[in-house]
């Protein structure tokens, strides 16, 4: 049965003047609408007390598990103008199959993929004031999951708690976008076969930190992480799935193996660039063939993608004792990303029946 979504409208939401500022230039994930999602799951009620309230802060007692155990899962997708005024998020319902997936792993139960979609479409309608319109700019929507069992018991919590928040966001990089140099992490891997790469849980972020942290210390923007086992195989970076393109036009990426996060922008990806008579292959790569390509001009563009920042060219990969330099000239990058934004924003067909207008 659909959840009921009661509606408490936010009596001091923002004034018009205040959600204009905000919007001339959002940055990402800094100032959020007027408005909040909530549910409640328990083991003998299942989902139910669902609403749209003013966002606010919890109120959590100190015991609550997901502090202690990190029980928690969380989601990313946009919201983006069209054309015609009205408003249309990409892919949602593969989020809230992932956010199942997700949910699975952690011992989190599922939230039905209708009810997911449904409250996104009513806080965006909500705050539809708040979807910016300037190019290259979305609202960002964030659902999440936690369990708010109290207790320093150690087991899957019998109470948990869904809320979807929502943010105006910028062009990430921006559409002259600078390359981003990534730093290959030797030290420290994020997924381990049998362990949680595969979903989308706060704890994998958390673990990600020391390494990011490493590659800024190196002079660089993100980390791009290896397999846990040989420490050979490319995986990700903290948060984009990565991809190769060669001098043939071909473009790969790293099999989906189980310590990999099934991203909805690299499914898209790969449907696109099949679309456009593209070769391309899903494989283990090896980290050494892509140093090498690089040198001998076999591959010449290393990018990655993701709902925040769609598509990132890479500049430069650098490792302890070493680094190589990519071409400033990213056209398959380029393509890739300025058919997906196109769509996005409704000026490009939407040949696969990816945008959900929302009612
Ligand atoms: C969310 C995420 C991605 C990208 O997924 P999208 O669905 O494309 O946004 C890639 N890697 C990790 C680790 C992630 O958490």
């Amino acid at each position: 049965m659909a959840l009921e979504f009661a509606v408490e409208p936010n009596p001091a939401p923002a004034s018009d003047e205040g959600v204009a500022e905000v919007l001339r230039a959002p940055g990402f994930g800094r100032v959020f609408t007027d408005h909040m999602v909530l549910a409640k799951w328990t083991r003998d009620n299942g989902w139910h007390d669902a609403r749209l309230t003013s966002y606010g802060p919890l109120s959590l007692d100190p015991a609550t598990h997901v502090f202690h155990y990190a029980q928690s899962i969380f989601e990313g997708f946009k919201a983006y103008k069209q054309p015609d005024g009205s408003i249309a998020t990409f892919r949602p319902a593969a989020n809230g199959e992932r956010f199942i997936r997700s949910a699975k792993r952690m011992a989190l139960p599922a939230l039905p993929v209708a009810d997911f979609v449904a409250a996104s479409d009513l806080l965006v309608r909500q705050d539809a004031r708040w979807v910016p319109s300037s190019a290259e700019t979305s609202l960002y929507l964030r659902p999440f999951m936690m369990a708010t069992e109290v207790g320093l018991g150690v087991r899957p919590s019998g109470d948990v708690t869904f809320l979807l928040i929502a943010s105006p966001a910028g062009a990430y990089f921006g559409p002259d976008a600078k390359q981003v140099s990534i730093w290959i992490s030797e030290d420290f891997t994020r997924a381990a076969p049998g362990g949680t790469g595969a979903a989308k849980c706060a704890g994998n972020y958390a673990a990600s930190l020391v390494a990011q942290q490493e590659a800024i210390d190196n002079g660089c923007d993100q980390v791009l992480f290896l397999d846990a086992v040989e420490r050979r195989w490319v995986e990700e970076l903290g948060g984009m799935n990565v991809w190769v393109a060669y001098d043939d036009g071909s473009i790969a990426t790293p099999e989906l193996t189980g310590s990999i996060l099934e991203g909805v922008t690299r499914d898209t990806v790969l449907t696109l660039a099949r679309d456009a008579g593209r070769e391309v292959e899903e494989r283990r790569i090896d980290v050494d063939e892509i140093r090498k390509g690089i040198e001998s001009g076999r591959i010449t563009e290393v990018f990655a993608c993701g709902t925040a920042a769609v598509v990132s060219s890479i500049g430069r990969l650098a490792w302890n004792g070493g680094d190589v330099t990519l071409p400033a000239e990213t056209p398959v990058a380029q393509e890739i990303r300025n058919t997906l934004v196109g769509i996005q924003h409704g000026r490009l067909p939407d040949s696969h029946g990816w945008l959900h207008q929302v009612p």
